[in-house]
């Protein structure tokens, strides 16, 4: 049986939610598959080892990097879902202004803030100084671009995964926003 392992990194839940909304194929698909690891369906901390591993959103943060490389670690086939993901999209515009100033922007300036700081903490993982595609870090097998991609474009990717075979998506399915 195939072990499925999903992740979001910095991205904004869409294409987990987009994964979510395949509804009852989804149970097809798991017939011979099992989810070992994915935020909205399994709470696993750890990365366990999967056949195919699916990372939604882009590096942000020093913890996305480190996560990232732990799935690669453990799937042998590691696919980028959504424009995040494959490109940096939306997560990268911070890219056009410093780290620090969009910091102050969110946490000091924003109109809803009134005596703001920027929050510190150990247990806050650091923003990295420039968001990154996945492949900026790791190797990516696969690209399912969109923002986020259709459902039936990830449930015909996930068919030909389970299946062994790399998604090749006809031109119709393939989306960029
Ligand atoms: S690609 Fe779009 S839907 Fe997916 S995480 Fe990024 S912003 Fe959200």
């Amino acid at each position: 049986m195939k072990k499925i392992s999903t992740i979001w990194l910095g991205g904004c839940s869409g294409c987990h939610m987009s994964l979510l909304d395949i509804d009852e194929k989804l149970i097809e698909v798991i017939k011979n598959a099992r989810i070992v690891k994915s935020t909205p369906i399994v709470d696993v901390k750890d990365f366990p080892q999967a056949d195919v591993g699916i990372v939604e959103g882009a590096v942000a943060t020093k913890e996305d990097e480190e996560n990232l490389k732990k799935m690669r670690g453990s799937c042998k086939i590691l696919v980028a879902i959504g424009d995040c993901a494959c490109f940096g999209g939306i997560t990268s515009y911070r890219n056009l202004f410093e780290k620090e100033e969009v910091l102050s922007r969110v946490f000091i300036e924003s109109e809803s803030v009134e005596k703001g700081k920027i929050p510190q903490s150990n247990f806050i993982p650091p923003l990295l100084e420039k968001v990154k595609p996945v492949n900026a870090v790791v190797n990516i097998d696969c690209y399912i671009p969109g923002c986020p991609p259709n459902a039936n474009v990830i449930l015909y990717a996930l068919k030909e995964l389970l299946a062994g075979r790399i998604p090749i998506l006809p031109s119709e399915m393939a989306s960029f926003e």
